[in-house]
């Protein structure tokens, strides 16, 4: 298939064409063309006329309807998108067989339902007359909305935004990592398939810094919906403020796990690998600080050591595989970085710390070992600062105020994860973490329902189940006089 802009449902070619490579093995996957100005133009005018046309009057069980056939329509070409995700992240394709494909799916099925079952708020109100006033909302779809999200989850977060975006009626515009493309470009077709009217959904491709900067510059959004770096969010919320547009946030984080000597341990050490390792380590809810208590230190320190040991690198499609390569040469470079600066801060490297030997046809590939330090100061740059590769650093302590303190002492506030047996302490500790979600003996268990952001430099604002619906639509208040 070429790999283009699809704009008013088809795909559009143009001249200036870049390569997109594999974080395999470095070679090319396939060139694809970037969108020009005037194409980002054109998408944005085919979503205000979409918005304008039968989408935007359409009922909400006919709406509902066609994004159950979306669902359908990735879901009945499952290892399609598997293996174009695969081919663009490098990930195994035992992980998004179970979390990347499924939940793309999921996210337009859940948030049809969610806006087939929301109930909307009514006041009765008295009036010096004696004979009151009825209020109630109605929900209206936002507008015209870009969505913009990163490389490391790609189906499964550029669809967790367009599934409530057009379940609540809006036209969107999206574009994707430079790095992944594949899925968001197949999507494409699953709308026509499904019977989504030309416009309602359009993607434009090419680099962030021109394509993407471009589109949130446009006069045309309604409103901008980004996930992705925290430097990258503070220019959305720039961009946005032009015109006073509405922007929900989903950025970076410096997730932080506290491990309990009263812990199960088995389950904390289960949890915590999953949380730093998977995926590389790419993950924004991954542990990138472990504060553990002092008792069960040592212990802790050599058996997540042990389990670190045990990944393979390889090959996605190799049920062998359970780590891939990093994204790109570029995130490589700045992963290592890290592991150079982490040295320079004295950390004593327990395991990795630098590029694995592979087999010639992979060498080419992005590739860094899994790694885990102890022994730096708390105000070390890589302590501080989002690394985003598969790594952690492990802290005693001796206190849980200590513990607390720590863990909150971030700039961000994304995620955390408590490992303790004992409730009372479950329920004192988990409220008190500085983030948008805190797990308690779990990581990335998640109940689309709830609200999903982060707190401090990790975001502005909640999606997920009706709190999505609150960003995607806007509301009128009718007050009839009875
Ligand atoms: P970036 O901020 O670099 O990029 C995110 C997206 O923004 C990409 O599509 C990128 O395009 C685009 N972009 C870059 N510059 C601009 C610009 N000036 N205007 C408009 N769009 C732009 O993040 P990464 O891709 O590196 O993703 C990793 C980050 O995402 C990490 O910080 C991670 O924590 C965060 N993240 C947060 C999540 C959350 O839910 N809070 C979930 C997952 C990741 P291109 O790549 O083509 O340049």
């Amino acid at each position: 298939m070429k790999i283009s802009s699809f704009i008013n449902g088809v795909y559009v070619d143009s001249k200036e064409q870049r390569n997109i490579k594999s974080p395999v093995t470095g070679e090319l996957i396939t060139p694809y063309s970037v969108a020009t100005d005037a194409q980002v133009n054109e998408a944005v005018e085919a979503a205000r006329a979409a918005l304008n046309g039968p989408w935007g009057s359409m009922g909400i069980q006919e709406r509902v309807d066609i994004l159950y056939k979306v669902a359908d329509g990735i879901s009945a070409r499952f290892d399609e998108f598997l293996e174009a995700e695969c081919l663009d992240t490098g990930k195994p394709y035992s992980l998004a067989r179970h979390i990347d494909i499924p939940r793309g799916a999921a996210n337009f099925r859940i948030f049809a339902d969610t806006i087939k079952n929301v109930a909307d708020e009514a006041f009765h109100m008295p009036t010096p007359d004696g004979t009151g006033a009825l209020n109630y909302t109605v929900r209206k779809p936002k507008g015209v909305i870009g969505v913009i999200g990163p490389w490391n989850l790609p189906l499964l977060l550029m669809t967790w935004k367009i599934g409530p975006a057009l379940a609540c009626g809006n036209t969107v515009i999206v574009k994707p990592s430079e790095e992944t493309q594949l899925t968001m470009t197949m999507l494409g077709e699953v709308m026509n398939e499904a019977g989504v009217p030309p416009g309602v959904f359009n993607t434009v491709l090419g680099p962030g810094s021109r394509v993407g900067d471009k589109l949130i510059s446009h006069p045309g959004l309604d409103a901008i919906t980004f996930t992705g770096s925290t430097a990258t969010g503070e220019r959305v919320a720039e961009a946005a403020s032009v015109g006073l547009r509405d922007a929900s946030l989903e950025l970076g984080g410096k997730n932080a796990a506290i491990v309990f000597a009263d812990a199960d341990i088995d389950k904390a050490i289960e949890g915590t690998v999953r949380s730093v390792f998977v995926n590389c380590g790419q993950v924004c809810l991954g542990t990138e600080r472990v504060y553990v208590e002092r008792p069960i230190f040592d212990e802790f320190v050599a058996r997540l050591k042990a389990e670190a040991e045990k990944y393979k690198f390889g090959r996605p499609e190799d049920p062998e595989t359970t780590m891939g390569p990093l994204i790109s040469a570029t995130h490589r470079d700045k992963v290592l970085s890290y592991y150079e600066k982490a040295v320079e801060a004295g950390a004593t490297v327990v395991i990795g710390g630098g590029v694995p030997d592979m087999p010639a046809e992979l060498a080419g590939g992005n590739w860094v070992e899994p790694t885990i330090w102890t022994g730096m100061a708390e105000d070390a740059i890589p302590m501080r600062e989002e690394i985003f590769g598969p790594c952690c650093h492990i802290t005693p302590f001796d206190t849980e105020e200590e513990a607390v303190r720590m863990a909150n002492d971030s700039p961000y506030g994304l995620a955390s994860a408590i490992w303790t047996e004992n409730a009372s302490r479950a329920h004192r500790v988990g409220a008190q973490m500085e983030v948008g979600i805190s797990w308690v003996n779990s990581w990335f268990l998640r109940d689309l329902r709830t609200p999903f952001g982060g707190a401090k430099q990790s975001g502005i604002g909640r999606e997920g189940g009706h709190y999505s619906l609150e960003f995607y639509t806007e509301l009128t208040n009718v007050c009839i006089k009875l």
